[in-house]
């Protein structure tokens, strides 16, 4: 890190007011200040730069600083900013809620706001259920995740999450979901399902799953035909399946969607992430008329209570139609292609490596489990130890405890991409000679 008096001066300031998210401030007391981002790039207070292989977050999808997106919000804030969104309206929601049900499935009709990922799964999981009790159906209470499930951090999607470190203050306050086994197992994951259904064919209400790739659980990868099945037999037992498609949506999985890869499809699905390109903050939740419907009534009490301050706040609308124009240019989609076939390559070439295993890839996501010793999981000790090694080398890669990926913005160029396999390569010598 640079020794520099200004640098120093916000460091300092930072640690002295900011608690910071996912942040252990006894290890890791001191933030990094960025002043500017461009394409793959995030610039520190001096000369030093970072490639931002995991797009912030998994947001990012169009680069950072995008002077189109960042053109068009700002003549969105010229017109209109900010308007309440109960009895009000304006066009650039309408347009974006036209624009996203044309990219779904033809089923999805209805776009619901939100703020947020974990918001957006809240909002899913409440039309589930106001769904069956609006139809004074009072015994479909049940719900059913997957194992190593990531939904977000509010209670509710907490609750949706697998068990794990993350949650386990509040575990004995979460709302209870069974969570049936691992779908990379896809007989024992199917028949755990079966008979969870048959013990209490009426009681379940709905599915909830991430489609292909369980992101936070460790980038765990798993076939779309098993999802078809379990869809499947969720549909024959009456619940409603819903779709947490925040990571995997707007060409991550190489489709626009990973439910395109699906024969059967969701109910409900929720958005966020990628949506605004991540420009703004903004999340939605989409699903078909026959589920509006039955919150129609002339009964007030049938109403989906849900709302935020800043629901479909015009600016991350905005911001959401312009990174669907870039979305739509066939110039994202050879990126798409492009980083789909180095990944492929360099997958390829790492084969039977000792230290870089189960290399796996989906889309654009590359995924490996760093293999040292016997330990596994978040809390696994090189999580620290690789993080700033990249962060060194001046590569942001955030490990999911000995599981690292690449998660890029399209734009990445093939030198980057390179740059990012051989750090991998190095550390990996590097453990290699330690180990
Ligand atoms: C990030 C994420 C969420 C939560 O979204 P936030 O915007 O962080 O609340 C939910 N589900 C999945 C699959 C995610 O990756």
């Amino acid at each position: 890190m640079p020794n520099n008096s200004i640098y120093n001066s916000y460091v300092q300031r930072d640690a002295a007011v900011i608690w910071h998210p996912f942040t252990q401030h006894q290890i890791e007391p001191f933030s990094i200040p960025i002043t500017k981002g461009e394409g793959c790039w995030l610039y520190g207070e001096n000369e030093e730069k970072y490639l931002d292989a995991i797009s912030s977050w998994w947001v990012n999808i169009h680069g950072h600083g995008h002077p189109y997106m960042a053109q068009k919000i700002y003549e969105q804030a010229l017109k209109i900013e900010q308007v309440i969104f109960a009895g009000f309206t304006h066009e650039p929601a309408i347009t974006l809620s036209e624009r996203l049900l044309a990219h779904l499935p033809n089923h999805f009709q209805k776009v619901f706001f939100s703020d947020n990922g974990s918001t957006a799964v809240e909002v899913g999981v409440k039309m589930a259920l106001q769904y069956f009790h609006n139809q004074g159906n009072t015994q479909k209470r049940k719900i059913l995740a997957l194992q190593d499930a990531y939904h977000g951090d509010t209670f509710g999607a907490m609750s949706l999450g697998a068990p794990s470190s993350f949650n386990a203050p509040f575990q004995d306050m979460l709302f209870e979901v069974e969570f049936i086994s691992q779908p990379n197992n896809p007989e024992a994951c199917i028949q755990d399902m079966k008979s969870r259904l048959a013990s209490a064919p009426d009681e379940y209400a709905a599915f909830i799953f991430e489609p292909l790739v369980q992101g936070a659980g460790g980038m765990l990868m798993y076939e779309a035909s098993t999802l078809d099945a379990l869809i499947q037999l969720a549909h024959e037992h009456g619940l409603l399946c819903i779709a947490d498609e925040i990571m995997t949506g707007f060409g991550r999985t190489g489709k626009w969607f990973a439910m395109d890869y699906l024969h059967e499809k969701p109910d409900i699905v929720c958005l966020s992430k990628g949506l605004t390109g991540g420009m703004m903050a903004m999340g939605v939740t989409c699903c078909s008329n026959e589920l509006f419907d039955s919150f129609l009534s002339n009964d007030r009490k049938k109403t989906l209570f849900h709302s935020h301050s800043f629901t479909a706040n015009p600016l991350a609308c905005a911001a959401a139609n312009a990174s669907l124009d870039l979305m739509e240019k066939e110039e994202t989609w050879i990126n798409i292609e492009r980083i789909m076939l180095a990944h492929q390559q360099w997958a390829e070439s790492q084969r039977n490596h000792p230290i870089l295993q189960n290399i796996r890839q989906q889309g654009t996501i590359l995924a490996l489990d760093l293999q040292v010793g016997e330990a596994t999981g978040y809390m696994h000790p090189l999580r620290d130890i690789a993080y700033q090694y990249f962060i060194k080398k001046g590569i942001l890669l955030r490990p999911l405890g000995n599981t690292l990926y690449i998660l890029a913005p399209y734009c990445i160029k093939n030198e980057e991409l390179t740059l990012i396999y051989q750090a991998l390569e190095a550390f990996a010598e590097e453990l290699r000679i330690t180990y």
